[in-house]
């Protein structure tokens, strides 16, 4: 038999979760399937936990405008929901002669981007700030903070629910067709089954490139190819000497070895950049050699051995290691003809800060 539902969100990551509670309040009739047992398994529950201000993204990209305009609907959306947040601040430091000029790059793109609380500390300054902090220059971003990503997750699914929305766990979509009225899904799981919808969004992360192939119908030539570019964390035991959060200049997959705080105060250091073949979390102690040196460069007190292997997220990347990074790609039917049909791509950082702003904009696709 086959079931019907007016609009199918697919992935109970907190960009799908966001999408779902969008469009239930918009006035759609929405099921969200997942494949996993619990919401937010994958990189939802695997990244720094950061509200970033938006200093990072090319002028004009919509990580830019996602970033900076999600980043206050978040601390808005937090403050009214209950959500455990803090708005901690960064300092983005230059070590040495070369990476000033880097600094003055990353406040221009800023300053585009219009992030428009920075604040320029000399070296003297910063080691007032943060005493165990070596740096030339640095800037400081007030409007950086840090988030409980599960909390937040909660927080969109109870939302959503209670305007009237559906979550079905294991619940992997296998794969499916477009229709004349809209698409017939293979849903697979204890209870699979055969789900036509006329509304589809695909928010699967990681899998998004891959699921969308196994959709008949969907021109292959607008389904991105997919990289997977892994990044590990190590956490630090003691309690953390930093009151702030404090990133190196970015490197071109990532934004650098940086030093994170939970909102208990635990420091993290990471995440580093991998390109892998498949979606594997393992964290191999190894590679906390790198992160000593790379620490150092800003923290020369880290003591050997006070790192601690942590836990790993994979970058859903849609560019390789040698192109320019892509932008976020939020396809709906002028990119592909298919009336009813979102597919998110390339939802990797800031996707967490910039969920409420992308949520929006799906919602205002299917309008
Ligand atoms: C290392 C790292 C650090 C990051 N740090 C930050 C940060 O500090 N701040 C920030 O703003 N952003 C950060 N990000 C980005 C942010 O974590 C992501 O953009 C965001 O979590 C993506 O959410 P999502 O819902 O798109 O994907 P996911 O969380 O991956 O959710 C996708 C869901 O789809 C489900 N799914 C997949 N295939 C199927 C299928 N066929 N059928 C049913 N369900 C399926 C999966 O099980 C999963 O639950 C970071 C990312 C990484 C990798």
């Amino acid at each position: 038999m086959t079931e019907s539902v007016e609009c199918v969100v697919i992935g109970a990551g907190v960009v799908g979760l966001a999408v779902a509670r969008a469009l239930v309040r918009a006035g759609h009739d929405v099921l969200i399937l997942e494949s996993a047992r619990q919401i937010g398994t994958e990189t939802s529950s695997r990244n720094s936990e950061v509200i970033h201000a938006g200093l990072h993204y090319p002028n004009g990209s919509l990580k830019a405008r996602f970033c900076v305009g999600g980043r206050d609907l978040l601390y808005q959306y937090c403050a009214e929901h209950g959500v455990p947040h803090k708005r901690l601040g960064k300092l983005t430091v230059a070590c040495d002669e070369r990476e000033l000029a880097a600094l003055e790059t990353i406040w221009r793109k800023a300053e585009g981007n219009g992030v428009d609380d920075l604040e320029w500390v000399e070296e003297r300054e910063a080691r007032a700030m943060e005493p165990e902090l070596r740096c030339l220059r640095a800037f400081h971003s007030p409007s950086t903070g840090i988030i409980d990503s599960h909390a937040l997750m909660l927080a969109y699914l109870g939302d959503a629910e209670a305007a009237g929305a559906s979550l079905a766990f294991r619940a992997p979509v296998m794969g499916g067709r477009v229709t004349e009225h809209g698409f017939i899904l293979d849903v697979g799981g204890d209870e699979a089954m055969a789900l036509e919808c006329r509304g589809l969004i695909n928010s699967a992360g990681l899998y998004a490139p891959s699921l969308a192939r196994t959709i008949a119908g969907i021109p292959p030539a607008t389904i991105p190819k997919d990289y997977f570019c892994r990044g590990v964390y190590f956490t630090f035991s003691g309690r953390s000497p930093f009151r702030r959060l404090v990133y190196p200049v970015p490197e071109h997959a990532g934004l650098g070895v940086h030093l994170t705080l939970d909102l208990a105060g635990q420091a993290k250091f990471g995440p580093d950049t991998e390109w892998i073949d498949g979606v594997d979390y393992t964290v191999d102690p190894r590679r906390g050699d790198k992160f000593y040196a790379a620490i150092r460069s800003y923290w020369p007190g880290l003591k050997d051995g006070a790192l601690q292997p942590g836990y790993a997220g994979i970058r859903p990347k849609i560019s390789g290691p040698t192109e320019p990074a892509a932008d976020f790609v939020v396809q709906g039917q002028a990119a592909h003809g298919i009336p009813g049909l979102v597919n998110l791509y390339g939802i990797e950082s800031p996707g967490l800060t910039a969920s409420l702003a992308i949520a929006d904009h799906v919602a205002g696709i299917l309008r």
